[in-house]
């Protein structure tokens, strides 16, 4: 009881006090004129005839407050009324900010050089900026709501927003426009909701196939000079007459351009890799036929290591381009060669599990070290410059290998201790077997 008269607002006990003395005066009234009753009742009678119109006022108020000013009402009604005033004020600071937020928000969005959609969780378009809308030839009454997918059709950009590999992204090329544009999904914490964003880099795309173009163009002009030098050269050897203090510079000039002819070889089979152009349609490739041939060519060689085995474990044969297959397994195979000691091993491995076809190249070399490792598959990178030149490499053998087993959704895993050996393993999916239900094991 205490703690209820505690809470009644000074407005609260004001009211109180005035029906208490309006009851009294009713009381007082009634009894001189005998009537104590009737001037209750009457006294009840007007009270409540006042708060039935303060009550209205209120509620037309309400109704109207956006025009109307607060009535003003003394005790009760009016704490009601400054209270709910109040409220009314603070949502209305409230509303105004999230409305200054979302304009600000939109200029923002909309001043991004990059294109953004919000995604729900089933792919459907819950928001996207001007960029997007434009690059992706979007409306906003028409295509909010719909899925994504039945909007932009790629192949590429549907199979990335399906493989659940976010951080991968994808680059998708315009058919209509020429423009390129690189996707990325970037989920927003916890919800469902992805942020799909998009770039334009059709600029670094044109540069790419310039530089592309360039090599190759400069690869294909290099080739027809460097025949003639080639012709002259092996003419000059053979040649009788010529002063024999010539003899090694002219050797010395041969093995360059012997060694020039295969960078250049290098470069054009690597350009050509990375147009992404497939000249040729996948067919079952051999794989263990070709390891046996690459054993016979290898063992053919004045030099090689002592023991090179061959262990094939499967007879499956493995969807892809046959000459770029020979290309993976003759780079892995010539690199084991150039970096083993005659009296070291080689191990040529092919076989299938559950999780697709494997084929490892394993060697008692030189092997390599750690941090060298990560770096191995770019361009002209030698862990020992001076060495793998004077072995003849180009530089460019891992990085075609590495090519060449993206072209077949592979991957290329380097395992190696320095002075211990190398295992380059090449791992194909299963869906590029084929299996063959007859044919021998071979091991050598
Ligand atoms: P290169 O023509 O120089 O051999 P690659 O691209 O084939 O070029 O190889 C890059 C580098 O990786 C080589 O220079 C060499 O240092 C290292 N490497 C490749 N294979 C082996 C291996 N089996 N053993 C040791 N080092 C290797």
């Amino acid at each position: 009881m205490k703690k209820i008269l505690g809470a009644i607002s000074p407005s609260g006990w004001q009211s109180i006090s005035r029906l208490g003395i309006a009851l009294a005066v009713a009381f007082l009234l009634g009894l001189m004129f005998g009537r104590v009753a009737l001037a209750l009742a009457i006294t009840f009678g007007i009270y409540s005839l006042v708060q039935l119109w303060n009550v209205l006022r209120v509620e037309y108020w309400l109704r109207y407050r956006r025009v109307e000013a607060p009535p003003d009402i003394s005790g009760v009604w009016g704490e009601v009324v400054t209270i709910i005033s109040r409220i009314y004020r603070r949502k209305q600071f409230h509303r105004a900010r999230v409305r200054e937020l979302l304009r600000e928000f939109r200029r923002l969005t909309a001043a991004m050089p990059e294109g953004a959609v919000l995604l729900g969780p089933e792919h459907e378009i819950l928001w996207f900026n001007a960029h997007a809308g434009e690059w992706l030839g979007l409306r906003r009454k028409r295509d909010v709501g719909i899925r994504i997918e039945n909007l932009v059709r790629h192949p590429t950009f549907v199979e990335y927003l399906r493989s659940g590999h976010p951080s991968e992204g994808a680059i998708v090329q315009d058919l209509e426009t020429d423009r390129w544009l690189a996707f990325n999904l970037v989920r927003t914490g916890t919800t469902e909701r992805q942020l799909l964003m998009i770039r334009d880099v059709s600029q670094e795309q044109q540069l790419q196939s310039m530089r592309k173009d360039f090599v190759a163009n400069a690869s294909h002009e290099l080739r027809s000079p460097l025949t003639v030098i080639s012709g002259y050269l092996d003419a000059l050897a053979e040649d009788g007459n010529m002063d024999p203090a010539w003899n090694t510079p002219v050797q010395e000039m041969r093995r360059q351009a012997e060694r020039m002819r295969t960078i250049i070889k290098d470069l054009l089979e690597l350009s050509k890799l990375e147009s992404g152009e497939h000249t040729q349609d996948d067919q079952p490739v051999d794989m263990a036929g070709m390891l046996t041939l690459l054993r016979k060519e290898v063992m053919a060689l004045e030099q090689h290591p002592r023991d090179v085995r061959l262990q094939l474990e499967s007879n499956a044969l493995l969807k892809g381009v046959e000459s770029e297959l020979h290309s993976v397994a003759s780079n892995l195979i010539s690199n084991a060669v150039k970096y083993t000691p005659p009296d070291g091993e080689i191990e040529l491995r092919w076989w299938t599990d559950e999780s697709g076809a494997h084929l490892s190249v394993r060697d008692t070399g030189i092997g390599i070290a750690e941090e060298h490792i990560p770096r191995l598959t770019e361009r002209f990178y030698r862990v020992d410059p001076g060495r793998a030149r004077s072995m003849g490499g180009s530089g460019l053998g891992l990085a075609i290998v590495k090519h060449a087993l993206q072209r077949h959704d592979a991957t290329l895993e380097i395992k190696s201790k320095e002075g211990a050996g190398s295992t380059f393993t090449c791992h194909f999916p299963s869906d590029r077997v084929v299996q063959r239900s007859t044919g021998a094991l071979a091991t050598a």
